[in-house]
């Protein structure tokens, strides 16, 4: 039934008639299952990192006079411990995201900081991973929402960008705003996507390649929470790829109402 709007049962009567009974299980009990698949799913990454977790420090206790294994072993664990906080710190966001009802407390947020602050965030990543960011011209778009949450998403779409191409390419980052939307797109040079696969990569924990998301550091949500987010705001996320020519996302928010933001786009109201 988790897969089927409504539940159909028959219920014998007597004298050979039967009694349809149909039941809508689109609503509540449609959100328990995805609830279950999404508790099953998280019990099962997680175990991937405390395992590691556990397998790590038994080498290092075997290893105390060891000075380069202590090294090799104790940066290992590090590193495995900083995936455990990410997949954390997203599942956390995504069952906030996932929660039904509209954004608490919307205020008027600004694009070129939203994109600003998550170029900084992500800046550190693409360093170490030879990619420069480049990001566009001033949109002075406005949009009514949270700016934290905007500031998540960018930041997923850039780190992907950094996570699937390769050393010495570049990234850009740019808002626009035509009539009443905000674009704000993220361009990478890197592997692509392949039609096939474009609608799987938003629902949770799917990865093309398990191996190379979690290697350079990927939770398997971050398109997911991209989503959410997007539709919180009562926007969009898309896709433009093709394998090995990059990729293109597109976030696209109503901007906020010309009332709030002034003329010259300046904050007058909350
Ligand atoms: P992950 O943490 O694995 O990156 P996401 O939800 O952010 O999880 O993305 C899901 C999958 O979509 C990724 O595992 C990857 O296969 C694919 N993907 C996302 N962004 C890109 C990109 N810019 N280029 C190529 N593949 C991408």
């Amino acid at each position: 039934t988790e897969h089927f709007p409504a539940m159909v049962r028959l219920a014998p009567l007597r004298r050979g008639y039967v009694l349809l009974l149909a039941e809508d299980v689109s609503g509540p009990q449609r959100l328990e299952a995805t609830r279950r698949d999404f508790t099953a799913n998280i019990s099962h990454e997680l175990k991937t990192p405390v395992g590691a977790i556990s397998l790590l420090a038994e080498t290092l206790a075997s290893h105390p006079d060891n000075p380069e294994a202590v090294a090799h072993f104790s940066g290992q664990l590090l590193k495995e411990s900083a995936r455990l906080t990410n997949l954390i710190s997203d599942i956390i966001d995504l069952s906030r995201l996932q929660a039904p009802g509209v954004l608490e407390a919307p205020k008027v947020v600004n694009i070129d900081q939203v994109i600003g602050q998550a170029v900084e965030a992500s800046a550190l990543t693409g360093k170490a991973n030879g990619i420069e960011i480049v990001v566009g011209q001033p949109s002075n778009a406005m949009v009514l929402g949270d700016f934290d949450l905007l500031t998540t998403a960018v930041r997923n779409l850039l780190d992907n960008a950094i996570r699937y191409s390769e050393p010495n390419t570049k990234v850009s980052v740019a808002a626009t705003l035509e009539d009443d939307l905000v674009r704000i797109n993220v361009v990478d040079q890197g592997i692509g996507i392949a039609p096939e696969e474009q609608e799987r990569i938003f629902e949770r924990f799917y990865r093309v390649d398990p191996g190379r998301s979690r290697a350079k550091g990927g939770t398997g949500l971050g398109l997911s929470i991209v989503k959410h987010v997007a539709a919180k705001h009562g926007g969009t996320v898309s896709v433009w790829s093709r394998l090995g020519r990059g990729a293109s996302f597109t976030l696209v928010l109503p901007a906020a109402p010309q009332t709030l933001t002034g003329e010259a786009g300046t904050v007058t109201e909350a």
